[in-house]
């Protein structure tokens, strides 16, 4: 204990003979950005995820008990989180009625659902309104069998939480974004992009100054693909609205994560048509831009072997930054994106 003690005073004195030598140097400026991304990390995300894809949850089927515990496990963690709800109070729940999901033609015999939200205020232009984006249900039991889909969309629903962590961080320390941040984990998305649709037709916030929704579906995994170069993501739609988004999404992985971004999908020629097959696209159709981060399908999709221990977390680790690192330069950059490539959105009738 002394001996500690007596050579900590010495590196001490050390540091403070050298220091005084110098000639004082200019403070560094400090990225705030990557420190808060270094608390998104594979163990936290495995932590949220071992439990969101367990068996408890029964594969989070929409209406039913499974989705019911998932919903509340996001809403606890805001709670503990301390991050606020949009809707005030605890009321984390953006009721989306059984009449509505059982109205649009695409599922029946549906039981209410609710889209769980949490937000983040903006410092500067707290109007603004950057959506992240996950859906928080999957396909139920089948045949005896849970579909704990770990994957889709898991891994997306904890990436969101983790980001949602990183910026209340940054918030508390008084580095909180400039516009604000909502956190939209959307239901019935395996029913036929339900929930995200309701939400756009009943948005909390005003359509017209969401600036982006960055929505996550398929995130841990690696597809055949990519078996030889796993650090890779598929982009899809960063460009089809805005080409500002899309050279802003590449420089920040340039500048902080290095990941290989695979457009293979974005190819409007692409059969899989993936732009218009997860929730984004309820935002896009109303001329938001948005990036929809996804791994491919892979020998689980959809299948009741979509487990938590096959997730690769230091990939969605490394995707969740990258993700956070777009959210923070959209919700903290002087302008607002500039939607160059509008469409004709649908009419209201
Ligand atoms: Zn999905």
């Amino acid at each position: 204990m002394k001996k500690l003690i007596l050579s900590a005073s010495i590196a001490a004195l050390l540091v403070s003979c050298s220091t005084s030598q110098n000639a004082p140097k200019p403070e560094p400026e400090i990225d705030y950005a990557i420190k808060y991304a270094a608390t998104i990390t594979e163990k936290d995300l495995a932590k949220h995820l071992f439990v969101y894809a367990s068996d408890e949850f029964e594969g989070r089927d929409t209406g039913e008990p499974g989705q019911k515990k998932a919903s509340q496990y996001l809403k606890d963690f805001y709670i503990k989180s301390n991050i606020a709800s949009p809707l005030g109070g605890d009321d984390y729940y953006q009721e989306v009625p059984a009449s509505f999901l059982n109205s649009t033609g695409r599922a029946y015999g549906l039981k209410d659902s609710e889209n769980v939200v949490a937000f983040i205020k903006g410092s500067e232009k707290p109007d603004e309104i950057v959506v992240i984006s996950a859906h928080l249900d999957h396909v139920g039991v089948k045949n005896g069998k849970i579909y704990n889909g770990a994957d889709d969309d898991g891994s997306g629903t904890v990436a969101v939480l983790e980001i949602a962590e990183a910026f209340k961080k940054a918030a508390d320390e008084g580095n909180g974004p400039k516009r604000s941040v909502l956190f939209l984990h959307v239901t019935g998305e395996e029913k036929g992009l339900l929930g995200s649709r309701y939400y756009v037709e009943n948005p909390i916030f005003p359509l017209t100054n969401t600036v982006v929704d960055l929505n996550i579906d398929m995130i841990g995994r690696i597809d055949d693909r990519h078996k030889d170069n796993p650090n890779f993501v598929y982009l899809i739609g960063a460009d089809k609205l805005s080409t500002e988004l899309h050279d802003l999404s590449e420089a920040m992985n340039a500048k902080y994560t290095n990941i290989s971004l695979d457009y293979k999908y974005n190819d409007e020629k692409d059969p899989n048509r993936f732009y218009y097959r997860s929730d984004h696209y309820n935002f896009a159709k109303y001329n938001i831009p948005i990036i929809f981060y996804f791994n491919g399908t892979h020998e689980d999709y959809h299948q009741h072997t979509d487990t938590p221990d096959k997730i690769n977390y230091d990939l969605l680790e490394n995707r969740t930054r990258l993700i956070f690192h777009t959210a923070w330069e959209i919700a903290n950059r002087e302008n607002k994106l500039i939607v160059d490539k509008p469409v004709t959105p649908p009419s209201k009738n």
